[in-house]
């Protein structure tokens, strides 16, 4: 309401704040924007920034004079803690009085709906794995951290510290922000890191994981480096993900259904929804997996091994199971939530979050069976045993998701049709780039062969 705006108004002006961001997201996840001053708080609340809708990447490229206007969501209001005269909002778009229904956030918000009708409310943690590199006068791309010898740096002790510098800034600053961070590190890949923080109601957190991406971003280049998301920069070490950790509350009591009431006989420690919902996962995995690992170099990284640096604990098989990180989907010990590894970073989190958990319900609504989980190391297995146990190979390139998506008639279901085909037509596109591209690789490999 307007006196809601304008205690909002007077508390932003207190903190210092002088620009308001009515973001949104493109179908990449990527934030868009005008900036409002705050002596206009009260217009933009009700809608008065509006966008040509055909200027996004995911809304048709049609011409037309359609506008549509962004809504902020005063709940997600966040003064930028390293840039504090900025206020950041989400924002629903609208259109001629509707939710606009490609909008990233409004195709989250009717999968929410739709859990809260069956009496559920979806909880996600986001892991945050990213890169951080600099550049040297020359323009060339370095590991920000100075020391990059180690063949297996996960853990390293030396190369988290001697990052503090940044590392210490955006984690102080997400905790500035409630987001209760318990612990980082450095990873397995030459400048890579983790944050990991608290988990929330699936619409905090996918305007909070759009949000990291530019804070980390941000706060890595005031220290000189710069922030990158790209799953697999080096092929030769582990990649990036971003893994959802999902679990599913009674909407009334809060109470998280996921627990099972006593011991449960599959052994991981996982209620009777809670593997339903796995299921539908399972049912649902290759198409999921065009919009959770939506881009070409997301496939370098769903694989066993890099070239020296032994296994990179990313998903390779459409199977779950206990603790073990070989399984696309797992269930961490103590049980009481599902992880689904299959996601990185460059996921857009609303359409990701959106696709996962509209197959998970459907997994609860039709009582799905994942059948028996699988304990052991599958990334041990052989081919043949493989196959006798009928776990497939999730989709090996972009090209394999893409024609999985287009058959499953969740996307178009999820999605809607105008981001559905939108998602069609920009992610081939995207493919065909690639495979038409020629490569230093094909240069070194071929050119000089006879
Ligand atoms: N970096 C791994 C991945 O690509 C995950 C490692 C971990 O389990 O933290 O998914
Ligand atoms: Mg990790
Ligand atoms: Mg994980």
């Amino acid at each position: 309401s307007q006196s809601d705006h304008q205690a909002l108004k007077r508390e932003l002006q207190e903190k210092g704040v002088k620009y308001l961001l009515p973001s949104y997201v493109d179908m990449h996840g990527a934030s868009k924007t005008k900036a409002v001053p705050i002596s206009h708080l009260e217009r933009m609340m009700s809608g008065s920034e509006l966008c040509t809708g055909a200027a996004l990447d995911g809304v048709p490229q049609i011409i037309s004079d359609e506008e549509v206007a962004a809504y902020p969501d005063p709940n997600s209001c966040i003064v930028q803690p390293w840039q504090p005269d900025v206020a950041w909002f989400a924002s629903d778009l609208w259109c001629e009085g509707q939710p606009f229904e490609p909008c990233s956030r409004n195709i989250l918000k009717r999968v929410i709906a739709e859990a809260k009708s069956m009496g559920y409310t979806i909880n996600l943690g986001m892991e945050a794995e990213f890169f951080v590199f600099r550049k040297n006068d020359e323009g060339d791309v370095l590991p920000v951290s100075q020391r990059h010898n180690l063949q297996k740096p996960a853990y390293d002790v030396p190369r988290l510290l001697e990052n503090m510098g940044w590392l210490s800034e955006l984690v102080d600053s997400m905790n500035a922000l409630g987001w209760d961070v318990y612990s980082f590190d450095h990873e397995d890949g030459i400048g890579q890191f983790e944050i990991d923080f608290a988990y929330a109601d699936v619409l905090t957190m996918a305007d909070r994981f759009v949000f990291f991406r530019r804070m980390a971003d941000a706060i890595a280049r005031k220290h000189g480096g710069f922030a990158t998301f790209m799953p697999k920069p080096f092929g030769s070490y582990a990649g990036s993900g971003a893994h959802f950790n999902m679990s599913i509350a009674d909407a009334a009591t809060g109470k998280n259904l996921c627990v099972p009431d006593g011991a449960d006989p599959r052994g991981c420690d996982l209620s009777e929804i809670g593997y339903h919902y796995v299921a539908g996962l399972l049912r649902h995995l290759p198409a999921i997996s065009a919009v959770t690992a939506p881009t070409v170099n997301s496939y370098k990284r769903l694989i066993l091994k890099g070239s020296n640096s032994g296994f990179t604990w990313a998903p390779v098989f459409q199977c779950y199971g206990d603790n073990n990180r070989t399984n696309t989907v797992r269930i961490p010990g103590g049980g009481g939530r599902v992880e689904l590894r299959l996601v990185d970073p460059m996921c857009n989190p609303y359409l990701g979050a959106a696709l996962t958990i509209a197959a998970g319900l459907e997994g609860i609504r039709e009582g799905l069976d994942p059948g028996a989980p699988h304990m052991e190391n599958m990334y041990e297995k052989a081919p043949e045993e493989l196959e006798q146990l009928g776990v497939k190979t999730l989709p090996r390139t972009l090209e394999e998701a893409l024609d999985a998506f287009e058959t499953d008639p969740l996307g178009r279901n999820v999605f809607g049709e105008k981001m559905f085909d939108a998602w069609l037509d920009f992610k081939r596109e995207e493919w065909l780039s690639y495979l038409n591209h020629v490569s230093d690789w094909e240069i070194r490999r071929y050119m000089e062969f006879y």
